[in-house]
């Protein structure tokens, strides 16, 4: 049974006054010495923290979210959104060089980079417009601002001079791009992140992206496909390492057909701008076993640096609250999502552990139904996640890798089913992509514990295959599911 509505009724706490004293030394001039208190207070209105103050106001609960920028987040403003709209464009692209193929004549196509940014930019818009206003459906209030804690002895935060507390506090504050600094790479702050691409007014004539991680294989991919002259810089041989094998080499030689120069074992010494405003990149390349080369790319108008995130903790003051974090930041939890200190937990980027939205949205919400509906044994389990890369063709990946699953089981007791082919779609087209599957058995059983793949369709393919893998099918369970023909998908049904 549902509890009834909260009607915001605010509770002011005054602090006594030898608490009140320690606490006023931390905190700004215009701080006020009252407290509002809330049942539960969430620090940033991304993916997963409006995920569970909705849940947990629908769970009758007085919830806040506090929230610096824009709702939504990471995913909705700067993520998985804006980045999902640029991807199919440029798979629009691809496909235009396939129209002929299939009998149109397309006369002068033109692309226009300014028609796309807005379209995209007023959808990002009317998104947050739609968080906001669930908020305000589910009675979630909405605090704007920076929350730092305070060094009150009860947890407090401070947001713009105002205190607030809860008895339960969820810090759900993401994470950000890195940049490199000036000391480590002279000029490096001459280049853009993921956030300054979303940014762009122009589509870049020649971009260089760092990074071998996905969003450096999607950023470069979507330039490349619209006609940026496009390097990717990695440090070792292939992109996506932490991927199975085969698609790590696969993706790579994708990039590479696709016509993005993939500069491999490479360093970025320096950056430099000219008089032209274009960039110079200077770059160390140093394949083993051989004497290491020294190269400048010019005239670059998009460096883009994707080399990895890092939590927003920083600014939030945890060390008043003896909250543990690892070496880079990220928020130590358990499987239930508790930090170190009692009544505080994290969810999502912020805790450095499977960095996807759905990833968020469901701890925040297990996190709700745990502490306001008495669901002791709620969290999420972090096993078989399914990842999509929106690379060209998109990768689709769940379970382990072929190395863990060896590591996990032994060799003996791992089977390998692969196949590698050119999608029907592709028959009549003089533009070639490959599709590669896998599927990583093991036991006796054959329970499948990975299936990876990359080619045309796999990432809409990939949800359906995660659910059979989460139940714990096995190969002959793949054997015993009639075929759909003609699809790429029926390769994994059919594997020997
Ligand atoms: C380019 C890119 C593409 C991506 N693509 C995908 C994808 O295709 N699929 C996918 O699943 N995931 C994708 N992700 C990852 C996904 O965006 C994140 O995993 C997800 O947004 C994490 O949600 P979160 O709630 O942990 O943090 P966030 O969504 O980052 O939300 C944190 C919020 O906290 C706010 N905040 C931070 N500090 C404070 C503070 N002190 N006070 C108040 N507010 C604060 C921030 O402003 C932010 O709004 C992508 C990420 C990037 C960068």
């Amino acid at each position: 049974m549902r509890l009834p509505r909260p009607r915001f009724a605010f509770c002011p706490v005054a602090f006594r006054p030898s608490r009140r004293a320690a606490a006023m030394a931390q905190l700004r001039a215009s701080s006020s010495s009252s407290v509002t208190t809330f049942d539960y207070l969430v620090l940033g209105g991304g993916s997963g923290g409006l995920a569970s103050a909705r849940r947990a106001a629908q769970l009758g609960v007085r919830a806040a979210v506090v929230e610096k920028g824009r709702l939504g987040g990471t995913c909705v403003n700067v993520g998985c959104v804006p980045k999902k709209v640029m991807w199919n464009t440029a798979v629009h692209s691809e496909f235009i060089h396939d129209h002929m193929d299939y009998g149109f004549k397309i006369a002068d196509v033109k692309f226009n980079w300014k028609i796309i940014k807005e379209k995209r930019d007023a959808y990002v818009k009317k998104l947050n417009e739609i968080y906001q206003n669930n908020l305000n459906k589910d009675h979630v209030e909405t605090i704007r601002g920076h929350a730092l804690f305070t060094a009150d002895p009860e947890p407090t935060i401070e947001v713009d001079g105002k205190k607030y507390t809860a008895p339960h506090i969820l810090i759900a504050t993401g994470g950000r791009p890195v940049i490199p600094s000036e000391s480590e790479i002279p000029g490096a702050s001459l280049g853009i992140s993921s956030d300054g691409f979303f940014e762009l007014e122009e589509l870049p004539k020649r971009s260089v992206i760092v990074g071998a991680g996905y969003i450096a294989v999607e950023l470069a991919g979507i330039l490349s496909a619209l006609g940026s002259r496009t390097s990717l810089l990695i440090r070792f041989n292939e992109v996506l390492r932490n991927f199975d094998s085969m698609i790590s080499s696969n993706c790579t030689q994708e990039l590479e057909h696709n016509g993005i120069e993939v500069w491999k074992h490479c360093k970025i010494q320096s950056v430099t701008k000219s008089a032209s405003g274009l960039l110079a990149i200077t770059v160390t390349s140093s394949f083993p076993n051989k004497k290491p080369t020294v190269n400048t790319i010019e005239n670059v108008d998009c460096l883009l640096w994707a080399i990895g995130r890092e939590p927003s903790t920083e600014e939030l003051n945890l060390d008043q609250l003896n909250i543990k974090v690892d070496k880079a930041g990220h928020i130590i939890v358990d499987e239930f999502q508790n930090t170190s200190r009692k009544g505080i937990y994290a969810v999502g980027d912020v805790c450095g552990k499977a960095l996807l939205t759905p990833v968020a949205i469901a701890a925040g919400r297990k996190l709700a139904h745990r502490l306001f509906e008495n669901k002791k044994d709620f969290k999420l389990d972090y096993t078989n996640i399914p990842t999509v890369v929106f690379s060209h063709p998109p990768i689709g990946t769940v379970g382990l890798t072929e190395a863990e699953a060896v590591n996990a089981y032994g060799e003996e007791n791992v089977k390998i089913y692969t196949t590698s082919f050119v999608p029907m779609y592709h028959a009549i087209t003089e533009r070639k992509t490959r599709c590669v599957m896998k599927l990583v058995c093991a036991t006796k059983q054959e329970k499948v514990v990975g299936l990876h793949m990359q080619g045309l369709g796999c990432d809409e393919m990939l949800q359906g295959f995660a659910v059979a893998v989460k139940m714990g099918a096995t190969k002959a369970d793949f054997d015993q599911t009639v075929a759909i023909h003609p699809t790429s998908s029926e390769e994994l049904v059919t594997l020997r």
